[in-house]
């Protein structure tokens, strides 16, 4: 017998996905939003069944979040930031008290709570706190009583007894965090697919669903947009040894597992393929190779709040040299302003850039074990004729910067070039856990 903390999201609990807003407004929203709760509802059935205990976090209904900041700020632009706060909050208030009720229908007792009865305390940055601590007396209480805690994400409450929001998504952090200050044995994150997959099933459908995945790796996917969970969740998670599940809401196979980094890990070299569209790169052109030109030109970036993601400085020819980076495409217009600004200073060449750039990132812990794992990506681009603009590594990441419109067929070949090796190490690693099960 298992605590588990179940996450449930908007996607579980609304109708996003279909196209169509869930409104309780209006009837056909309304038996929509039922036969969403309903289906969720035996989620936590089946498992108080299996005899376990559960800890219910919800984030608000499909596009609800999003439909309140709409009338915010169509009443104001310049909404003050408690009030949004205090605004958004209430769609996750909707959801744990229908979901309660959705419960007690199908006999299970169960009580909701908001971030400010639980005890969520937060600091005080609306928009974007921080969880400090989560006060467990009512969620062991309502747990002792045989009851299913229902707690809102996504929301604390500051010193001042202020209701505070995390940031958008931010509900899966509160699930880890709810999961971590109670000791939960898991927290599962019911999604509308399958699992984690090795890459975009949209782009290469013969992508792999992967059944365990590290905290490192996740974080690599998360913080590329693309492992599904926020990433302060995955770091959460990580810090306090909280193991995660991502699996779907509609049937009861097991998804992809995140925990600890083991032996069987090694084998996997890469894992996920992951374009990322949204930065673009910026040139300056002959700079004086002089102490403190790089940090001239990024303390002007790091100032106006922009960040950096990949760095190349050229060797330096006759006193000059030139230094590439990338910034999110959001910043382009601004870090071209000051680029131009700086170089002017400095007695520089041109700055040049362009937004139409991909990032296409391998990850993979087996990288730390196997060598020519760039060599097999770079001659797979290669042979696909795809010109490299930029590279970057980290332990268990190489990136490069190609042309955008080259994006999909770089995940396609990168893929690729992998994929034997990833269903090899898949059905090794399930050979292995089998042998572990029938030995145990
Ligand atoms: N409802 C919030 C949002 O849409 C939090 C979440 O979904 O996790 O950002
Ligand atoms: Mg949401």
């Amino acid at each position: 017998m298992a605590l588990i903390v179940q996450k449930f999201g908007g996607d579980a609990l609304g109708d996003k996905g279909k196209g169509r807003e869930a409104d309780q407004s209006d009837l056909s929203g309304a038996s929509l939003i039922v036969e969403k709760f309903r289906r969720v509802a035996q989620v936590v059935k089946r498992s108080r069944d299996e005899g376990h205990s559960v800890v219910a976090v919800l984030s608000a209904m499909g596009d609800t979040t999003n439909r309140l900041l709409r009338m915010a700020g169509a009443l104001n632009p310049d909404s003050p930031a408690r009030e949004l706060d205090a605004l958004m909050a209430t769609g996750e208030m909707q959801s744990i008290a229908l979901f309660a009720i959705a419960l007690h229908q199908v006999g299970v007792p169960a009580m909701s709570f908001t971030g400010v009865q639980v005890g969520i305390r937060t600091d005080e940055l609306f928009g974007r706190s921080r969880i400090r601590e989560v006060n467990c007396d009512r969620l062991r209480t309502a747990i002792a009583n045989g009851q299913v805690p229902i707690v809102a994400g996504f929301q604390g409450v500051s010193d001042n007894g202020d209701i505070t929001t995390l940031g958008r998504g931010g509900s899966d952090i509160s699930a880890v965090a709810v999961a971590a200050a109670l000791h939960a044995d898991a927290c599962e994150f019911y999604k509308d697919v399958d699992g984690i997959f090795s890459t975009d099933p949209r782009i290469v459908p013969s992508a792999l669903k992967i059944d365990r995945i590290s905290y490192d790796e996740m974080l690599e996917l998360a913080s590329l947009g693309a492992g599904v969970l926020h990433s302060r969740s995955v770091e959460f998670a990580k810090n306090y040894g909280v193991p995660l599940h991502v699996r779907s809401f509609l049937h009861d196979e097991p998804g992809t597992y995140v925990i600890p980094e083991d032996k069987s890990m090694e084998n996997v070299v890469v894992s996920g393929v992951v374009p990322k569209t949204t930065e673009a790169r910026l040139t300056l052109e002959e700079l004086p190779d002089v102490p403190g030109t790089a940090a001239k030109v990024f303390t002007g970036l790091a100032d106006a709040d922009i960040s950096v993601d990949m760095i190349i400085q050229e060797e330096a020819r006759g006193g000059r040299n030139s230094i590439s980076f990338t910034v999110e495409k959001k910043d382009y217009g601004k870090a071209l302003e000051i680029s131009k600004a700086v170089v002017a200073e400095l007695g520089g060449g041109q700055v040049t850039g362009d937004d139409t750039v991909a990032k296409v990132s391998a990850v993979g812990v087996g990288m730390k074990s196997h060598a020519g794992v760039a060599a097999k990506m770079f001659k797979a681009l290669a042979d696909a004729n795809i010109n490299i603009d930029m590279i970057s590594t980290s332990e268990i990441k190489i990136s490069v910067l190609i042309k955008e419109a080259d994006a999909k067929r770089a995940v396609e070949v990168i893929h690729q070039a992998f994929e034997q090796e990833m269903i090899d190490a898949k059905a090794q690693a399930a050979a292995h856990r089998d042998m572990a099960e029938a030995g145990a």
